[in-house]
């Protein structure tokens, strides 16, 4: 079985040093043969984002640029539909067929919502998910929704390298540095007229500069 193919979708509204860390550590820490990004394009789970989606792909571009195991994928962004990750894994299911391991990488957070995400069940069959650590998000099955604890209690692998042994239907978690970082606090910071640097690249806040982005609160 080859190495496990990384999954790592967001509104990435702007991407951040958090999101390029969870990335990062993922690859050491679960054997990644590469991470996939996947800006949303119109995306279902909340308002919709200050800037366009072409530029959020590009700040996604400008930040990953130079890393040989990250790859952008740019369809949700270029789809018309709203994005479901679901759809997004049967598209790569069918491109890599059924027997190479595909991870979905999430925060947290975003996993405590996993039971309110599109066909959220059909995602064990497509994928592994795997979860990092966020800072004031306990990933614990007494924090979790019960439909969704239920799951992480039977689908829960100890040791993440295990997810390179199957295609899908596990659940693992990775602890990776924690960085109190949220893109809500830095179009919070922006739109203050105050300083985000030092918590995501230097390219991308020219690129935010440049365009005149996150002015307005
Ligand atoms: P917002 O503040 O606008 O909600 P965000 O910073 O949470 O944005 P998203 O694009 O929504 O960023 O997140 C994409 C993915 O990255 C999600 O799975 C989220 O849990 C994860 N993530 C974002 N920031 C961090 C962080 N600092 N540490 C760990 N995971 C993170």
């Amino acid at each position: 079985m080859s190495e496990p193919l990384g999954l790592f979708g967001g509104t990435f509204d702007p991407v951040h040093f958090g999101h390029l860390r969870l990335a990062e550590e993922a690859v050491t820490h679960l054997g990644l043969a590469s991470v996939r990004w996947t800006p949303a394009g119109q995306p279902p789970h909340r308002g919709q984002p200050q800037v366009t989606a072409d530029q959020r792909l590009d700040m996604v571009r400008l930040a990953t640029a130079g890393n040989a195991r990250f790859v952008i994928d740019a369809a949700e962004v270029e789809a018309a539909a709203p994005s479901y990750t679901v759809h997004t894994l049967e598209r790569l299911r069918r491109e890599l067929g059924p027997t190479r391991p595909l991870v979905l990488l999430v925060g947290a957070d975003a996993f405590a919502g996993l039971n309110s995400w599109h066909r959220w069940r059909d995602l064990f069959a497509l994928a592994h998910v795997a979860v990092s650590h966020r800072p004031g998000f306990p990933v614990e099955t007494s924090s979790l929704p019960v439909d969704l604890a239920a799951e992480f209690g039977c689908r829960r692998a100890a040791d993440p390298a295990a997810l390179a042994t199957s295609p899908s239907g596990a659940i693992a978690t990775f602890a990776m540095t924690q960085l109190a970082i949220s893109a809500t606090q830095i179009r919070r910071l922006l739109a203050n007229g105050l300083s985000a640097r030092y918590l995501l690249p230097d390219d991308v806040l020219d690129y935010i500069q440049t365009h005149s982005l996150y002015r307005n609160p």
